[in-house]
């Protein structure tokens, strides 16, 4: 019920001061904890979450947990692990309402399964636990069992949320009232921006952005010979000769007209990025938008049947253009029962479009099976998009931003209260007011397709504001304040 995870992270501090433009950030760091480490006074610091693989969460730890443990923190990874089905349609229904999403109605039976699921965990957990511990608790899934803990053993507990609205709602109220009770025992929480705190917490709160490594696979440098391997073993193009990068066990899928799911393996269908391309990689969730950006893509191509105002290179990169919409594969989702529904609705839509405008659009299903394959595909294909969407209607804050952005993408992201925090608008890339409104998605996109010099310096922005405030060493450094100042 509970998995004791390695924080696996092939890099080490040394590497990353290897790198020109991060050396200075790593010394400061060293620094930092040098001076703050003996007032953790050895204490071990026990993080908790509801998966070990997919999404943000699950992406942040291991790099976060390693840098931790080699600046001389005993740092560890615990993950809670039901099948309950009904607790994780609960808590994704209080994610939803946390970000103003959903029926705010819970039912009677919910608090049941909640404390039910909760007691189970905290049992599991209790013997991973030692007097004296910090246990940091991500998210709603696993809070009602720090909650119990808090109050059973002598440890310190500090809640971590992940996700947040700018306004209170009758969704989010009906959320935080919900989980009031569990929240209370907690001596600390972390949020990603002031907005996102309830009233419940106010004075016990601290802001610290998620972030990214910047040496993953995720996230690391591609040769182009490693993005065409990757992307020809994820069987989305089909390249001339062998590639130089292993082959991959399981290649990416992609939906086909008759609406099943299948590598490529027609000529054109490998043709898929030796066009310009814009991409969204995210989970299959409502409040991704991904259906609206569908709809602003056509129109944008709809509308090109009629314009005659078009200079030569505009009109060829909207002729050209596709739209690459990519998310897990739904099978391997185990905590997310919502996202095969919404990737059904995504579906129909798509084999409701007639089939010029199907061929323009790929629905791309990625392999999860290696988390390091996943990785690279999600790399290689934010890397070599010309805009990267993010068209979220709601959003905490997006790794799906922050990874493009470190890659100087352009990016295309909504107004949602997270996006805003990363992207400075017509800094750092562009921003979609509305993010359900298909005409203003098409406006957005054919601005920037037509725009090859404003999506170059939109990319550079990019790269310096992860540089300075979204890589994992200002998080490192975060969490330690937090820990010396508040905690210990
Ligand atoms: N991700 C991935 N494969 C996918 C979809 C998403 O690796 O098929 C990753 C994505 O690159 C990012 C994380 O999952 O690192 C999603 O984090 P984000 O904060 O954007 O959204 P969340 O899923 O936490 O709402």
């Amino acid at each position: 019920m509970v998995q004791v995870v390695e924080p696996r992270h092939a890099v080490t501090l040394a590497d990353y001061e290897s790198i020109a433009d991060l050396s200075g950030t790593v010394r400061s760091l060293r620094q930092e904890a040098e001076s703050r480490l003996a007032g953790l006074d050895g204490r071990r610091v026990v993080m908790v979450n509801s998966t070990a693989q997919g999404g943000g969460v699950a992406e942040m730890l291991p790099p976060l947990l390693s840098i931790m443990r080699e600046l001389g923190i005993d740092a560890h990874w615990l993950v809670i692990e039901t099948r309950d089905q009904d607790f994780f349609r609960l808590t994704k229904t209080l994610h939803n309402l946390i970000h103003g999403a959903g029926d705010p109605n819970l039912a009677a039976t919910d608090r049941d399964v909640y404390d039910r699921v909760s007691a189970e965990n905290a049992a599991a957990m209790e013997e991973h636990l030692r007097p004296g511990d910090v246990l940091v608790i991500h998210d709603p899934q696993p809070m009602g069992a720090g909650a119990i803990l808090r109050q059973k053993m002598d440890i310190a507990a500090i809640w971590r949320c992940h996700i947040g609205l700018d306004k209170e709602t009758p969704e989010t109220r009906a959320a935080w009232d919900f989980l009031d009770p569990y929240l209370k025992p907690y001596d600390h929480a972390v949020f990603t921006a002031p907005e996102y705190i309830p009233s419940s917490l106010a004075g016990r709160s601290t802001i610290i952005h998620p972030a990214i490594d910047p040496l993953s696979h995720k996230n690391r440098h591609l040769q182009v010979h490693e993005i065409v391997g990757i992307l020809a073993n994820a069987a989305l193009i089909k390249p001339w000769g062998p590639v130089l990068t292993p082959s991959f066990a399981e290649p990416a899928k992609r939906l086909q007209a008759d609406g099943s799911w299948a590598p490529a393996t027609e000529p054109e269908d490998f043709g898929l990025l030796f066009r310009p391309i814009v991409t969204q990689v995210s989970r299959w969730d409502r409040l991704k938008g991904f259906l609206p950006l569908m709809q602003g893509f056509v129109a944008l191509k709809r509308d090109l049947e009629t314009r005659t105002d078009l200079e030569e290179h505009h009109r060829r990169a909207l002729q050209l253009v596709r739209l690459v919409l990519a998310g897990p594969d739904p099978a391997s989702v185990d905590d997310d029962p919502e996202g095969k529904e919404v990737l059904a609705e995504l579906c129909a839509a798509y084999r409701g479009l007639p089939p010029h405008l199907q061929a323009d659009i790929a629905m791309i299903s990625l392999p999860m099976s290696s988390k390091k394959n996943n990785a690279l595909i999600v790399n290689a294909l934010q890397c070599c998009s010309d805009v990267v969407a993010q068209n979220s209607i709601q959003e905490g804050f997006g790794l799906t931003v922050t990874e493009p952005m470190w890659k100087r993408a352009a990016l295309m992201g909504s107004c949602a209260v997270g996006i805003r925090q990363q992207i400075r608008p017509d800094l750092d890339g562009v921003l979609v007011r509305h993010p359900e409104a298909p005409e203003e998605i098409a406006e957005t996109l054919d601005a920037l397709l037509a725009d090859q010099a404003k999506r170059e310096v939109l990319g550079r922005s990019a790269r310096q504001r992860v540089h300075d405030n979204f890589l994992v060493f200002t998080q490192v450094k975060s969490w330690l304040e937090l820990l010396t100042n508040t905690i210990a």
